[in-house]
């Protein structure tokens, strides 16, 4: 074994394949071993929510303190299909039913202090290190949920270098004013250069001033986050620290994503695409579709405004007329939940709903898929574009954040220099995406072409190694500044 060069401890609020809501999860999962390879060693620390505890191998415990925000907490080192985890066992913060961050949709009350006591246990372990003497170089935060690690760090003076990766920011960790002492906060940082957040805290900005360096998940996401309409208040936090903000976009688990082995799919490959037809056989029969003789497309997707999804129903018209049709997959916003029945109600056999969140029927989607939407208003990276790529269906997308630097759009000249791997509209409303739909649908009609593009985006490199080098060479620059 090669020697480590570098040791990382990883803090996050989800993490594939354990708990996840979003992205976040797919990243925090993912990057280990690709750091891996290049011989940063990672542990990942995780609230040891309802049922986690079980799934560690040989659990010891490295960490304890009597007192971890109103209760005795202990943590466990242990491993999961090789990857090495740090369960945060607080069984008054996070052993409860529900979700990690709420129940039947309504938050759980104590998330801010659920949250600081995870950012602060982290803080506690990247200084003294742990009973069995691991200790990390580098502490890696990930969003709001973990961001006070940084400012925590930054007060106790240890100078543990500390990467915040900003996943979305449009979630801020937002806790009012009177928690301050409760969240272990100074009363003399409350003001708007460090944690005031319009009379509130923010723990997002908390760790957005105090952490070395600032991640985002797209370069394109990296130089938005500088104007007020994606930076949400924000803007200026980023601005001011735009030389150490740095935009590196995810990759994809191309073991867990990947037509030749899937499990639940007829197998295919860029060289051997004919796999994919009886894929999609499968998909219109599971839906419950008619033959669509145009793009059959997909969605797989939160349910809400960021994503877009109310531009929908306006541009389905002229699609479903062109012989498309539209498998959708997600839960969200109830109103945008019915927009969506309404719309498979309105074209039965051309359009579909499943209500819910289901990963297997996901692959199977992707699988038998000609197109995948992704129409976002705003988009850090996006993962389904990238699933789409490596499944040959094309994406179709909103020219902004990661939507902009993975999809190259079919232009003439894109396509006459053997470029394009999707669609891309920029003009985010229901004639932008109507006008995607129309492009898609010519597209499709010209088979050599389609296949081309399928093809090219088959090939693309997806996986992980890229990102992690621009990982490492973040941690190079602050570890030894
Ligand atoms: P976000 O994190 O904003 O939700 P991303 O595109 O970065 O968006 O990541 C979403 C992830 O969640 C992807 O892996 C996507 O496939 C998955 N996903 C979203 N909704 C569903 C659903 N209803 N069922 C299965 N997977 C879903």
């Amino acid at each position: 074994m090669a020697e480590v060069v570098g040791r990382v401890l990883s803090v996050a609020s989800e993490c594939v394949p354990l708990i996840k809501t979003g992205g976040l999860a797919d990243v925090v999962g993912a990057l280990p071993a690709a750091l891996g390879e290049l011989n940063w060693e990672v542990s990942t620390l995780l609230p040891a929510y309802s049922g986690l505890m079980a799934k560690l191998s040989a659990p010891a415990e490295v960490w304890s303190d009597a007192d971890l925000f109103g209760g005795a907490a202990r943590i466990f080192s242990g491993s999961i299909a090789g990857q090495r985890f740090l369960f945060l066992d607080a069984p008054h913060l996070f052993d409860r039913p529900g979700g990690p961050y709420s129940i039947e949709g309504r938050d759980h009350p104590d998330n801010s202090v659920r949250f600081a006591a995870l950012s602060w246990s982290a803080a506690m372990v990247a200084e003294t290190g742990l009973s069995d003497g691991w200790k990390p170089d580098i502490v890696h935060v990930h969003d709001w949920q973990t961001a006070l690690t940084p400012y925590y760090l930054t007060r106790r003076d240890t100078g543990t270098p500390t990467v915040l990766t900003v996943h979305n920011m449009a979630f801020q960790g937002i806790a009012s004013r009177q928690e301050l002492e409760m969240l272990r906060l100074s009363t003399d940082d409350y003001n708007p250069e460090l944690l005031e957040y319009y009379g509130n805290i923010s723990t997002l900005k908390a760790g957005l001033v105090t952490a070395h360096a600032i991640t985002t998940v797209s370069q394109t996401y990296a130089d938005e986050l500088m104007r007020p309409e994606f930076g949400m208040g924000l803007e200026g936090v980023i601005a001011s620290r735009a030389e150490d903000t740095h935009g590196i976009v995810n990759g994809i688990d191309e073991t867990i994503w990947n037509p030749q082995s899937d499990p639940g799919v007829t197998p295919y490959s860029a060289a051997k695409l004919s796999g994919k037809a009886s894929n999609r056989g499968n998909l219109l029969a599971e839906f419950g579709l008619s033959d669509i003789s145009g793009p059959l497309a997909i969605l797989v997707s939160r349910l809400t405004y960021q994503k877009g999804i109310d531009l929908l129903p306006a541009a389905l018209p002229s699609f479903i007329e062109a012989g498309g049709g539209l498998a959708v997959l997600g839960t969200g916003e109830p109103s945008l939940e019915g927009a969506m029945l309404e719309a498979a109600q309105r074209w039965p056999g051309r359009v579909a709903v499943r209500i819910g969140y289901d990963e297997a029927l996901s692959h199977r989607m992707f699988a038998g898929a000609d197109a995948v939407l992704v129409p976002s208003r705003f988009e850090p990276c996006g993962l389904t574009q990238l699933y789409g790529l490596r499944y040959g269906a094309i994406p179709v997308v909103s020219s902004t954040g990661g939507l902009a630097d993975t999809v190259i759009g079919a232009t003439p000249a894109s396509l006459a220099a053997g470029a394009a791997t999707g669609v891309t509209f920029t003009t985010i409303d229901e004639i932008g995406l109507s006008q995607a739909l129309r492009r898609l649908v010519e597209l499709y009609a010209d088979k050599s072409v389609w296949t081309a593009m399928q093809k090219r985006g088959m090939k693309s490199d997806l996986g992980w190694r890229r990102a992690a080098q621009s990982y490492v060479s973040v941690y190079e620059q602050i570890q030894f500044r």
